[in-house]
């Protein structure tokens, strides 16, 4: 049975970027950059103020103290999107405010608050040497520079950052259309009668979320039944999108029908079962180098499943350069005691606790439990080869879903 590292190690190579879309800023969060973009002009794009006062030239006002002003005549005035200023005479000085271009032939600013106004007149009571309070132009980005890697993420910032440039359409990864297809005579769909035996389909519900928060399109299509031909019949359609996930049938019961299914449609079968719990009948296998994922159908072992083999293979297609999760230290808070052999995903919930986060592990941790995922927020790792854990001792945690949360704002504990 392979580790978790040897199942990502065989799926990752097929988890490639599909190619480039163009698409407009505003719909561009949470994409993944397929080009570098470089600066289309200097920023600032002109010289400017960086404060409300006086623009001057520095050597006008090396002598000013506040026992010794210079007074300077009041030329004109330069505001934020207002008429141009004209060029700025030695011995003179022109009312600016915060981004208002400098004049030409200023060279500082003395803030407002260092000065009395006085009709046509300013005394200046501070020096201000060059470029004192001035934001030169191209001082954050000159013309040409690299703004923003190939693989980077836009974020509020980058976005800012490329509307700043008037960039307004950028070239994205392809997000992967990711069929999701759920196999199980005794599933239903929501709002359906339940009749006896039945239950409800929820994990396309649960998959397509966390196909959303990821980044990639899902698709969901219909459940199939337990028949090898049903299933063929699904998986050919599903092997439409780029991506395809099946839930359930991948045990080893008498209806467990997807491996085969798999065979018998042409998909090559890559591997069966991983060290992992829950989450270990998952199985990969590829169409014609598409790749296509069986996870088990217990919802826990679902979620799980996506969350450390799936997801970071669609980050990787999504143009995310770094697409492993990156767990962080936590304390457990109880012993556990465990059947060794397999890595556990266990459910729990961390909270901060002083300098550190301490995860309680949640009572319940069956493969099937859906109550027991409520209010979790950390995904603790424990190694395959540990039965007992100690209360206390240190663990790897990927954070999720809600995160860390507290009732107290971290500035009450600031002074
Ligand atoms: P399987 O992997 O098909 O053996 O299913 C394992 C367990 O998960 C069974 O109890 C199924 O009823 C349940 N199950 C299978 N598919 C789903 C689904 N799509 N949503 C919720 N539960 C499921
Ligand atoms: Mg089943």
């Amino acid at each position: 049975m392979r580790s978790i590292a040897e199942a990502l190690a065989s799926m990752l190579p097929a988890f490639s970027p599909l190619g480039e879309e163009e698409v407009h800023l505003t719909e561009s969060a949470g994409r993944y950059l397929s080009r570098e973009v470089r600066a289309r002009f200097d920023s600032p794009p002109f010289d400017n103020s960086a404060m409300d006062g006086y623009a001057v030239r520095a050597t006008d006002v090396a002598s000013a103290t506040k026992d010794t002003p210079v007074r300077l005549p009041v030329r004109g005035e330069s505001r934020a999107g207002g008429a141009l200023p004209g060029h700025l005479e030695p011995g003179a000085t022109c009312r600016i405010f915060t981004g208002a271009p400098m004049p030409a032939g200023a060279d500082a600013i003395v803030i407002q608050e260092d000065t009395d106004r006085d009709g046509d007149e300013v005394a200046i009571r501070e020096s201000s040497p060059e470029g004192r309070h001035v934001r030169a132009q191209g001082s954050d980005v000159s013309s040409g520079a690299l703004l923003l890697r190939a693989g980077a993420r836009l974020w509020p910032g980058e976005i800012g950052l490329l509307a700043s440039q008037n960039i307004d359409r950028v070239h994205v990864f392809r997000r992967p259309k990711v069929a999701i297809l759920s196999t199980g005579d005794e599933l239903r769909q929501l709002g359906d009668e339940l009749e006896p035996g039945m239950i409800i389909n929820s994990n396309v519900y649960v998959l397509t979320e966390m196909l959303r928060e990821v980044g990639a399109i899902p698709v969901d299509l219909p459940a199939a039944r337990d028949t090898l031909t049903e299933i063929e019949a699904a998986l050919r359609t599903a092997l439409e999108a780029d991506v395809v996930i099946t839930t359930g049938g991948v045990s080893v019961g008498e209806y467990d029908f997807v491996n085969e299914a798999f065979e018998n449609v042409g998909i090559e079968p890559m591997f069966w079962k991983v060290r992992i719990k829950p989450g270990k009948p998952a199985s990969f296998a590829k169409y014609q180098g598409k790749p296509v994922i069986g996870v088990p159908g217990n919802p826990i072992s679902a979620m799980v499943a996506f969350e450390v083999l799936i997801a970071p293979c669609l980050r990787k297609m999504l143009g995310d350069p770094q697409p492993h999760p990156q767990p962080v230290v936590a304390r457990l808070r109880d012993s556990y005691h465990r059947r060794p052999g397999r890595v556990e995903i266990a459910r729990a919930v961390a909270t901060r606790e002083g300098d550190e986060i301490v995860v309680a592990l949640h009572r319940l941790q069956g493969s099937g439990s859906l109550p027991s995922f409520v209010g979790v927020n950390a995904l603790v790792i424990l190694p395959a080869d540990r039965a007992e854990l100690v209360a206390g001792e240190k663990v790897e945690a990927i954070l999720w879903g809600p995160g860390l949360k507290g009732p107290i704002s971290l500035f009450d504990r600031m002074s």
